[in-house]
């Protein structure tokens, strides 16, 4: 068996730890003589993974009792539509856009109510993000909306937009659990999981209890309702059983590991490596502003397309997977998610400084 050091945006790297583990337990879980898999939804075994896994979440991102935690399916691109429908009661909304995954949820938003995009970084390829301090935010908006860490462009929000009182919504996806966070200054937390927690299929929302209403707009389906789920515990229908059970491993990994202090401290760590040699190299060059820069999603150009290919290629031969850039920004993207241990970033660095020498 070979692992490789894998820098996939997503789905990611998990825990080995954790892996091994559920390997260990596929055949017979706790003496249940099944697998997660093949277990009811509705039974003893299953009632106490569900319950721990939301406990632990709520211990590690001290999450406070009048929030309600979700684990629904649909990915996070579900959420562009679930927010709106449940949120927008003044069918209004301000959308900040610094990427992609904001985008989609500002379009998917214009579908129900008036969407306004009221600041963007779109003129610089979303290289940046803008100052948030003093924007044209809605007399009436339901909520202002941010992806607070851009996988695709690799730039994190470091300081939460001013919303002047109005609900901010986020989408963590790709930095959930990667630091602290005050979820008092949220009204949604949301993210699909397979960036930085678990398998695909699972999307976890952190909801204040106030949002939590009846009064959603009109034809919206059952399933999208966040009281229909917070009402049945994330239990209304079958659940994505298995991934929430590993997601539930890597939050008590997580605890081990000293919390989302020392996660945030070893994820520091573990990028100025990366962006110390990106900042000296003659070679390679990171792309966004350095203020910006993102703990998880590192892009980085040669400036030069075939060599870009080449090292791609090469890197993959030594061991280094899934370093190629996103489809619509090209180059390479290194994502260092919780789980990427130092040495493979380490390595990697060597790996860049030995290909920097072979071509200059
Ligand atoms: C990957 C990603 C998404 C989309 O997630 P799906 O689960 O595939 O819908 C949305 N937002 C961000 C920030 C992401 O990184």
């Amino acid at each position: 068996m070979a692992r490789v050091y894998n820098f996939s945006a997503g789905p990611a790297v998990l825990p080995e730890e954790v892996l091994k583990e559920a390997a260990a337990e596929m055949l017979d879980y706790e003496g249940t003589g099944m697998s997660v898999m093949e277990m009811s939804h509705r039974s003893k075994a299953y009632e106490k993974i569900i319950t721990e896994a939301e406990q632990d979440l709520r211990d590690l991102m001290n999450i406070p009792d009048n929030y309600k935690v979700l684990f629904l399916q649909g990915g996070a691109s579900q959420q562009f539509a679930m927010i709106p429908m449940n949120l927008m009661k003044n069918k209004v909304a301000d959308y900040i856009v610094t990427g992609q995954w904001a985008k989609k949820a500002f379009q998917e938003a214009s579908k129900y109510g008036k969407a306004n995009k009221i600041a963007t970084s779109e003129d610089k390829t979303f290289s940046y993000i803008p100052d948030c301090s003093d924007l044209p935010i809605s007399e009436d908006a339901d909520y202002v909306y941010i992806c607070e860490n851009n996988t695709i462009y690799g730039t994190k929000f470091k300081t939460l937009p001013n919303t002047k009182g109005k609900t901010l919504v986020s989408d963590v996806s790709s930095c959930f659990l990667s630091e602290p966070v005050d979820v008092t200054k949220y009204g949604i937390i949301y993210g699909g999981v397979q960036k930085n927690i678990g398998p695909a299929g699972v999307v976890i929302v952190i909801i204040r209890e106030d949002l939590i209403t009846e009064d959603v707009l009109e034809g919206t389906p059952t399933m999208l309702q966040y009281k229909i789920h917070a009402d049945n515990k994330s239990l209304y229908n079958t659940p994505p059983a298995y991934g929430i059970y590993i997601c539930g491993k890597v939050f008590k990994w997580l605890k081990k590991q000293g919390g989302l202090a020392a996660m945030k401290e070893y994820n520091e760590k573990k990028a100025k490596i990366l962006y110390d040699f990106l900042d000296e190299s003659k070679l390679f060059k990171g792309t966004v502003a350095a203020e910006d820069r993102s703990l998880m999603n590192v892009p980085f150009v040669t400036g030069n397309e075939e060599l870009d290919a080449k090292f791609v290629k090469e890197a993959k031969e030594a061991g280094f997977e899934n370093l190629k850039g996103h489809r619509t920004v090209g180059g390479m993207r290194a994502s260092i998610y919780n789980a990427m241990p130092i040495e493979g970033v380490e390595k990697l660095v060597e790996f860049m400084k030995k290909f920097e020498a072979e071509n200059m």
